[in-house]
């Protein structure tokens, strides 16, 4: 999936709810940025094909 310029290609996901909690823990650590779950729920649905 495609998480914006600074994110390609980092995540790999069982399904939907797994990729939130790895894409939230990424941001949190990788990127120092807090986002909520359902945020990023909404951001995972728009991106993902
Ligand atoms: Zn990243």
């Amino acid at each position: 999936m495609d998480v914006g310029a600074s994110c390609k290609g980092h995540f790999a996901a069982e399904n939907t709810e797994d990729l939130i909690r790895v894409v939230s823990e990424h941001l949190k650590t990788k990127h120092k940025i807090n986002i909520p779950s359902r945020t990023i729920m909404n951001f995972v649905a728009k991106n993902t094909k």
